[in-house]
């Protein structure tokens, strides 16, 4: 397995070529626009690209929840009113449009996330398998694409983007590990066998390999 920060390199470096290719393919695949009372405001370019880069930076963390003592899980406990929150936001506005009800029902997740993050955590252990499992799969990754694009063309797109975040998150994070001696079980559950992408004498410095390479593909990313 490789370390928060290189997992955090990857996810960073990933958000901003996955924005830099969408603004090459099409600027308008990547243009936000604002309504505020009768003002309507295009979002910088710049705001976009960063926001890209940070949320892809942590969505690539998520998968190390399940293993006690890492980076995310140590965190999870304090942030974990936050995500629910969010979540709940996701969930209210692809509801209603009432204003009230939206705080509401974001008050609710918060509240819930607060107090269930242990109960959640213990859940999310067991749901797993175990760490590195469930969490370093493929074939949940797929799922919530999967899951992303049914809730995406239903018209339910706030929806879609937790499920698509999470699979971004975790395709990100897969690239960390898969180069690294302990490789991942990507098709779990349909098979528990460790995947490794590079024999053992490559793989015992993976890390390091993926680290540059992500470090030169994010300079060609800010400079291309
Ligand atoms: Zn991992």
């Amino acid at each position: 397995m490789s370390g928060y920060r290189t997992h955090m390199l990857i996810g960073a470096v990933g958000g901003l070529g996955a924005y830099r290719i969408a603004e090459f393919i099409d600027p308008s695949m990547v243009t936000f626009r604002l309504t505020i009372g009768n003002s309507a405001f295009v979002v910088p370019s710049l705001v976009v690209g960063l926001a890209s880069a940070v949320v892809s930076m942590y969505m690539a963390l998520w998968p190390d929840i399940d293993e006690r003592g890492s980076y995310v899980s140590n965190r999870a406990p304090r942030y974990m009113w936050l995500w629910a929150a969010l979540l709940a936001l996701c969930f209210a506005v692809s509801i209603t449009q009432s204003i009230g009800l939206i705080l509401l029902i974001v008050a609710v997740g918060a509240i819930a996330g607060r107090i269930g993050v242990g109960l959640f955590l213990y859940i999310l252990r067991i749901a797993s398998g175990g760490h590195r499992h469930l969490t370093h799969s493929l074939v949940l990754a797929m799922v919530l694409f999967v899951a992303s694009a049914v809730l995406f063309f239903g018209g339910a797109i706030p929806l879609a983007l937790p499920a698509f975040a999470l699979a971004w998150g975790q395709i990100m994070h897969l690239i960390g590990d898969v180069v690294t001696p302990g490789g991942v079980p990507l098709f779990y559950p349909i098979s528990s066998r460790d995947i490794h992408l590079f024999p053992y004498y490559i793989s015992r410095h993976g890390e390091l390999l993926i680290g540059f390479l992500s470090f030169l593909a994010g300079i060609f990313f800010l400079w291309a």
